[in-house]
């Protein structure tokens, strides 16, 4: 099963994925937590995306795409994966689709987290709160000002692939506001709709 997961920051994409992981057995590709990855261990990637994500703002559709296109070769992925903050412009859109069709492999859908705005905030800082409470690193694009503009980002060049998405008979959205394990429950009754 290959799929995504659609939605703005602090939507809880990441925290529904880890339960995909442990349900399915498929792994979670979140493209943050590669760069991320990249930015601690200084790497050339790591070097160029570093400003980039402290301000909030997109790294380069080409970096992004090679980091998927060699994650998505490795052996974990050949039963299927959880795309997890991307893709993230119609560009990347465009990419995995040709990424996924040269593999001979297709989407089985896409899930929107349908969220309210105005309750994300909350969450981010709630997030970043947590981490520090627990004695962990605390993410530097976690605070309320970096969030606007990820906001930003998200509306201008992430929103559109709905669309792109509802077009071509993939999207399913589900309620992200509902509690957690509400939310697990309905993405669980889509994935039971698609074929594994
Ligand atoms: P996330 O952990 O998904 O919130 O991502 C953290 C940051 O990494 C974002 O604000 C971007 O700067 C960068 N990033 C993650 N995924 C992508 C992507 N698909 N395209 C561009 N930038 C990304």
């Amino acid at each position: 099963m290959r799929l995504i997961l659609l939605g703005p920051p602090g939507a809880g994409k990441g925290t529904q994925a880890q339960r995909l992981v442990e349900k399915h057995g498929i792994p979670q590709l979140s493209t943050g937590d590669m760069l991320r990855a990249a930015v601690k261990a200084e790497t050339e990637v790591g070097k160029r995306a570093k400003a980039v994500m402290d301000a909030g703002e997109l790294v380069s559709d080409e970096i992004v795409n090679a980091i998927v296109a060699e994650r998505i070769d490795q052996d974990d992925c050949a039963g299927g994966f959880i795309l997890d903050g991307y893709p993230r412009t119609l560009a990347q859109a465009d990419a995995v689709a040709d990424m996924l069709a040269e593999r001979g492999m297709h989407l089985d859908t896409v899930i929107e987290l349908v969220v309210d705005d105005k309750a994300l905030v909350g969450r981010i800082l709630k997030r970043a709160e947590e981490a520090k409470a627990a004695g962990q690193p605390v993410r530097k694009d976690d605070n309320a000002e970096i969030f606007d503009e990820r906001l930003r980002e998200y509306y201008k060049k992430t929103a559109p692939l709905i669309g792109y998405y509802y077009a071509n008979d993939l999207l399913q959205q589900v309620d992200g506001m509902a509690p957690m394990d509400e939310v697990t429950a309905q993405i669980e009754a889509v994935l039971a709709t698609v074929a594994s």
